[in-house]
């Protein structure tokens, strides 16, 4: 008998997303990997087996055991899009979309990402931190323990980096693991809207290289759209973030089909976000790119929107869907993914088991980290969530609560 540190004993659904080690797509999409009545060995933050009850009860004896009689079991959620630092809330303009104001507009009158500015650009790296943290906690208690994070709101080399840094404190701070992107391509900030070649130049010549100097990044993201940077621009930048040594990642057509999609491909991002408004050509051009859509659902929802991303039309194109909250204090304050699974359903028409798939082992490729999480296999990361629900189909069903009754990081309880 070999000692292990955990065994949860009598799994009564385990969602395993066994599978191939790539995005999953189409029908793929669907296969969860389910078993019933199954144990599995934990040992130094390791799934080290999964076997029958009687099997793994033979082989190992273990300082923890847990009953998992009355639990679905699966691999915690993975956010791949999130904006978790920021100083100041935005519900004011929550209240003018109801009003009927659109983003456009909002953003045009002073609102959006530039008022979200001045405040990041003031704060010290400690106040950062705090605020964020709240945040974050809050995303492991709905079930979520790996998330993409984004810089974005200081539009400096200087806020940039310290946001960055606000990351990297995050991650070796709190039970998650957090992968970094340098976003100084959120916006134009208002000091150079009359000279945004002298911003870009800023960014390809000073930010992006420090950043990539220090080690605090992995990803470039950028906002392609047509009020904030077009499809040159992006080009432009996107090339100079790869030649850096950057990995991509775009916004990309989320209001307007701008030829975002077909960029991400052209340029191989790994993954594009948001293509709400994404044509035929751009899905095909994502799917010969090797680049995920990853959607956000939440974020049209809040943002009052009348048509959502085709999912449905990527899942039979063979793309690779992966879903994300966009957690962020304008256009999107969500930060459960069950939540964005529910959305998923109901205004994407993806199934329960295609919207668990793309919230767990496709939003780990989309963030290049399907090695080590996103499914419940032997050598993976101990990353599970314990649900006390019928059955992993509950989970969009019931929505407006947390159905995640603990979460386990790398072995060990942290809800
Ligand atoms: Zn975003």
């Amino acid at each position: 008998m070999k000692s292990v540190d955990t065994i949860i004993y009598d799994i009564k659904e385990l969602v395993s997303m066994e599978g191939p080690n790539r995005a999953r797509f189409g029908k793929e999409m669907s296969e969860l990997g389910l078993k019933h009545g199954v144990s599995i060995a934990i040992h130094d933050g390791k799934i080290l087996d999964i076997a029958e009850n009687e099997t793994i009860k033979k082989a190992y004896i273990a300082r923890d055991f847990i009953d998992a009689s009355d639990y679905v079991v699966m691999p915690g959620f993975v956010d791949p899009h999130t904006h978790p630092i920021f100083v100041n809330t935005r519900e004011n303009e929550f209240e003018m979309r109801i009003m009927g104001k659109t983003y456009v507009e909002i953003s045009k009158a002073g609102g959006g990402i530039l008022s979200s500015i001045k405040a990041v650009r003031e704060a010290s790296e400690d106040e950062l931190f705090e605020l964020a943290k709240e945040r974050v906690l809050k995303m492991i208690e709905y079930g979520t323990t790996t998330i993409e994070a984004k810089s974005g709101y200081g539009l400096t080399t200087e806020s940039e980096i310290k946001m960055l840094k606000v990351i990297r404190r995050l991650q070796h701070e709190l039970p998650i693991d957090i992968v970094s992107t340098l976003m100084g391509a959120h916006e134009i900030p208002q000091e150079y809207r009359d000279n945004r070649e002298a911003y870009i130049k800023l960014m390809e010549e000073e930010m992006m290289p420090e950043v990539m100097r220090q080690g605090l990044a992995e990803y470039v993201d950028i906002f392609t759209e047509a009020h904030v940077y077009g499809i040159e621009e992006s080009r432009r930048i996107l090339r100079k973030a790869k030649e850096l040594g950057f990995k991509i990642r775009m916004h990309a057509d989320e209001i307007e089909a701008i030829g975002g999609a077909e960029l991400a491909g052209e340029l191989g991002a790994i993954s594009a976000d948001h293509l709400g408004a994404c044509s035929d050509e751009g899905i095909l051009a994502m799917k010969e790119g090797g680049t995920i859509a990853t959607l956000l659902p939440a974020t049209l929802f809040s943002l009052r929107a009348k048509s959502y991303a085709r999912a449905r039309d990527m899942i039979e194109k063979q793309l690779p869907v992966a879903i994300a909250s966009d957690y962020n204090p304008g256009s999107c304050n969500c930060d459960s993914m069950q939540f964005v699974i529910t959305l998923s359903c109901l205004k994407m028409g993806m199934t329960p088991a295609e919207a668990i798939c793309a919230a767990t082992f496709n939003a780990a490729c989309s963030i290049e980290r399907n090695n080590l999480i996103g499914s419940v296999e032997k050598g993976k990361q101990a990353d599970l969530i314990f649900l006390k629900i019928p059955s992993y189909r509950f989970i969009p069903y019931h929505f407006g609560s947390n159905s995640v009754d603990k979460v386990m990081k790398k072995g060990v309880f942290v809800k």
